[in-house]
């Protein structure tokens, strides 16, 4: 994951015609180039910003079927993403987790409604499930939620689903492209779409933002995952295209594990306005969420509202004996769903399906809206087999479904480092070598010294935030410790990477600024 290196290898292609460009390095995107060049067409992936920096680092982190969708009775949904789960926590095992959840009961109605709903939960899932649901009295229910509000509470539903890492998930999608032979690339831009005298898409113009220089690059198959932004590549190849996408901002607050204290989660399956509240522990913290408020503006760095952390932070403290305050929330993050929009009525993004949408213009640009990152493989899977019923490319066999990430068969001296997968031990073989490389980069934040450096050498950091939000989780674990960590791991990572000291200052003042975003 050297950038230069791709770069030139992609100034010197001597075939000048690759057989799929992808736009966009989120989930859907990173997870289409992999089906591709594991197929072995000749694949190049461009991401304006870093990957996973939209959507895909700011989801509620579960690999899941959705018990709410179920609900909503999307039983098809559920049972290709309960399929999915167990397709992504057997092949990226470092990096996923079998999460057990409580639904806490205070009525008689409940336990029975979400008893038997979990059973076909369950049922769903068949040989895929991780665990079977059972009902568990008042006293079980307190023992494994010590600080679930007592008064009136009847038992709890227990229930399992995986759970993840979203953004360290993206940049081994990232890695793995790269290992079989493909090109992915941040900070590069595409700009529009190249086509030939009949209308037929041929290739990009896209734009390195680093040096500021313009590629034009050519492919068979031109593929949009760019998420919210989707409509924006649809006007590139048609400037009169209606939108398709209507984003809904979901927010999480994180907060520490002592308003939870508990390895089990809580999933609150109806809030006061009919929503899903979840309250999961992760990396020593307590992710609390979320919320589903229609936006007309679709933007890189969505801002939290007032009111959806307010709302939060007051179902929490709802069934919390401890509830949580505004002062004590490590991090708040934003993200948009890429809704499909429903022209018949477009307010009411709760109700659009969650299900993924791929369409194929006039002009063979394929795009892949929508679903969520559970499905990933899945959509990519279906996306290319489009391309390949449209005859833009020859026709090769998916092998994604038994694709292995990394797992790590060395055991570690550091169970935290198995998020690196195979690569753990060259981290701690680091350590053992330089025994300040195990400092940590700040008294409350999880990662040393050697992770960054090692992260430096292999997985294309470009800016201290690439560091800090989706290399490590720092920002989202508690984005205060993050901004104080940042002088740092800044020079750390200009030592690393070449970059000089005016680039640290900068850097550093940039991350400061984002930081007011999180706090
Ligand atoms: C609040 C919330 C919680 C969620 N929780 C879960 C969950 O727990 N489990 C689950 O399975 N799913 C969840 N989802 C859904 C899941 O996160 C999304 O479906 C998924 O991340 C979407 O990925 P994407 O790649 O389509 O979009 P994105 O991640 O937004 O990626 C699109 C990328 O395209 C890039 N791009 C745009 N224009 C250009 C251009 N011109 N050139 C180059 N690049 C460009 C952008 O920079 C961006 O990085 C959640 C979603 C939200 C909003």
């Amino acid at each position: 994951m050297d950038r230069n290196k791709l770069i030139q290898t992609l100034l010197n292609d001597p075939q000048k015609q690759w057989d799929i460009i992808v736009i966009g390095g989120g989930a859907t995107g990173l997870g289409v180039a992999l089906d591709a060049v594991t197929r072995g067409y000749r694949t190049l992936l461009l991401e304006q910003s870093d990957f996973a920096k939209g959507t895909s680092s700011r989801s509620t982190k579960l690999v899941h079927g959705g018990v709410r969708y179920m609900a909503q009775g999307d039983i098809l949904l559920v049972i290709e993403a309960l399929h999915e789960r167990g397709m992504m926590l057997k092949n990226a095992p470092h990096l996923t987790a079998n999460q057990e959840f409580v639904i806490p009961a205070y009525t008689l109605w409940d336990v029975f409604l979400y008893t038997i709903g979990l059973k076909f939960y369950d049922l769903l899932a068949g040989r895929l499930s991780m665990g079977k649901s059972y009902f568990i009295n008042r006293s079980k229910a307190l023992g494994r939620l010590p600080l679930l509000k007592p008064e009136g509470l009847k038992g709890g539903i227990v229930y399992h689903d995986g759970q993840f890492d979203d953004s360290r998930m993206a940049v081994t999608l990232a890695r793995a492209c790269v290992e079989n032979g493909g090109i992915v690339l941040n900070y590069f831009r595409v700009n529009s779409l190249l086509k030939d005298e009949k209308n037929k898409i041929t290739g990009i113009l896209a734009k390195d933002l680093e040096s500021g220089k313009e590629f034009t690059i050519q492919g068979k198959l031109v593929i949009n995952a760019t998420g919210i932004f989707a409509d924006e590549i649809h006007r590139m190849d048609d400037p009169a295209s209606k939108p398709t996408i209507r984003p809904s901002q979901g927010v999480h607050v994180v907060i520490d594990s002592s308003f939870l204290q508990s390895s089990s989660a809580i999933m609150i399956p109806k809030t006061d306005d009919g929503r899903v509240l979840f309250a999961i522990p992760w990396y020593g913290k307590v992710v609390v969420g979320t919320t589903d408020t229609p936006l007309d503006t679709i933007t890189l760095e969505p801002k939290a509202l007032d009111q959806e952390i307010d709302f939060i932070l007051r179902t929490a403290g709802k069934y919390l004996t401890k509830p949580p305050k505004r002062e004590d929330v490590k991090c708040i993050y934003a993200g948009l769903r890429p809704l499909a929009a429903n022209p018949d009525n477009p307010e009411a993004t709760r109700e659009v399906s969650r299900r993924h949408k791929i369409t194929l213009s006039r002009s063979g640009l394929l795009s892949i809206i929508g679903g969520k990152w559970t499905s990933y493989r899945r959509m990519a899977e279906e996306t290319i087999d489009k391309g390949i019923k449209a005859g833009i490319i020859e026709k090769r066999k998916c092998i994604t479904r038994n694709f292995s990430f990394y797992s790590n068969s060395n055991p570690l001296e550091s169970d935290r480092l198995k998020i690196y997968g195979n690569q753990a031990s060259e981290i701690e073989k680091m350590i053992k070598e330089q025994h300040d490389l195990g400092e940590l980069i700040h008294q409350k934040l999880p990662y040393t010294k050697a992770e960054i450096i090692w992260i430096c050498r292999n997985e294309m950091p470009r800016t201290l935030e690439d560091m800090l939000a989706r290399r490590t989780r720092a920002l989202f674990l508690d984005a205060r410790a993050s901004a104080e960590a940042g002088p740092v791991v800044a020079e750390l990572m200009a030592k690393e990477l070449g970059f000089s000291k005016p680039w640290q200052d900068s850097e550093i003042s940039r991350f400061n600024n984002l930081v007011l975003n999180y706090t």
